[in-house]
């Protein structure tokens, strides 16, 4: 779960590491009353998830209350990158000095926590490594030892950073990797990280991914999930405990495709690309799947009006064949989904019965992936 600037900056607040004093609003009104309240030079910044703001116009000045209108009203509804941007960050500008890049993320090679730092932040960290790679930085942590001072004044040496902003490096840099753990981080990123005109350092930005896997043991974070702009099926299907993604595509004769595992509905959805079609629904039913998940699941990706076929392949282990079966009868019975424009594949735990269930209601079960796959992307291409 990705986290917008602003909701990074609270984090890195709590976590002592210094940013700028700033206020969210959604409205051209509400951005003009925190200007009243706080008449100072100011910076006016989109919130989206997306990176490349600054280039995109989604980062403005702005020094009075009367000066904040016109970027508040260009950037609200603004679109970068597809997204668009429903709310901005006022914060007190930073005299700038220097623009510096401090990260952490986790580095699956060696299965470490890792630091990368450089002097040169503030552009793409990307171009930057491509470029000037001895510009860049890196020390993979031992967990079990921990983050110590000596590491932050290794990787400061080494790209460069200003001697005289160490001792705040250093100290930022064990904070930012205590915050780290504390709440279950993918990467956090600090790009640029400011050396303002009076020698402080400052976070002017924060990129927060946390792991998905780790929310349950973080309530807290519950409320910022419906900040996310995620698609609204992606929400409803979330609502409901089922596993869904909404994918992006190039036309509007996909094919949705439901399983039973993730990994299932993956090489299915490899299948039908390689039968030549489009897949752009992902709908994991998951292990022991019952009637009801099984008419969610349906409803959820058939709302997609891309999809125009639909192709459901269970592999029968813990999930039995029938009740699956049964599932995709109500399904259909109750909804609007023509049973012409669907392929069914069942196999494995109560395949004879789940097919009978199938054939008792018109639906003929196919025997093999591809051979579903092929028949999926028929129907679709037909619209
Ligand atoms: P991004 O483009 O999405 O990464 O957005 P950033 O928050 O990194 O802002 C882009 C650029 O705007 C930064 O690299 C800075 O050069 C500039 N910027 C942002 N905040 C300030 C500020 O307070 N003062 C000054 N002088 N420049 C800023
Ligand atoms: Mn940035």
């Amino acid at each position: 779960m990705r986290l917008l600037e602003y909701q990074g900056k609270e984090l890195f607040a709590k976590a002592g590491i210094p940013v700028p004093r700033g206020r969210v609003a959604a409205t051209v009104d509400e951005a003009v009353e925190i200007m009243r309240e706080h008449p100072r030079p100011s910076v006016v910044k989109a919130q989206v998830l997306v990176g490349g703001r600054g280039k995109a116009g989604g980062v403005k000045f702005c020094s009075t209350p009367e000066d904040v209108v016109e970027p508040a009203r260009a950037i609200l509804g603004m679109t970068i990158k597809g997204e668009v941007a429903r709310r901005i960050l006022i914060e007190e500008r930073m005299d700038i000095r220097q623009e510096l890049y401090l990260s952490i993320t986790v580095d699956r090679a060696s299965k470490r926590p890792i630091i990368i730092a450089s002097a040169m932040g503030g552009m793409d960290v990307e171009e930057v490594a491509a470029t000037h790679p001895e510009a860049i930085a890196t020390f993979r942590v031992n967990p079990a030892a921990g983050y110590w001072p000596y590491i932050g004044r290794r990787i400061a040496k080494q790209a460069a950073i200003p001697g005289s902003v160490m001792g705040q490096f250093v100290d930022i840099a064990g904070k930012l990797y205590a915050l780290f753990f504390e709440v279950g981080a993918m990467l956090v990123e600090i790009n640029p990280l400011a050396v303002t005109r009076d020698g402080a350092l400052v976070a002017s930005d924060a990129k927060v991914d946390l792991d998905d896997n780790g929310l349950i043991r973080h309530p807290e974070f519950e409320s910022w999930r419906t900040d996310l702009p995620d698609h609204p099926l992606e929400q409803r299907a979330r609502s409901i405990n089922l596993n869904y993604a909404y994918l992006s595509g190039r036309g509007d004769e996909s094919v949705g495709v439901i399983g039973n595992g993730a990994g299932l509905v993956m090489g299915t959805m490899d299948a039908v690309r390689a039968a030549g079609g489009e897949a752009t629904d992902f709908c994991d039913i998951g292990g022991g799947a019952k009637a009801e998940v099984v008419r969610n699941a349906v409803d959820i990706v058939t709302a997609d009006p891309r999809v125009k076929a639909l192709f459901i392949n269970i592999f029968g282990g813990i999930t039995r064949g029938d009740e699956v079966a049964r599932g995709l009868v109500a399904a259909l019975d109750g909804g609007t989904w023509r049973k012409d424009k669907l392929v069914v594949r069942l196999t494995g735990t109560n395949e004879r019965e789940g097919r009978a269930v199938l054939e008792a209601a018109g639906i003929t079960a196919v025997e093999t992936m591809s051979e579903g796959a092929a028949r999926a992307v028929a129907i679709a291409k037909q619209g």
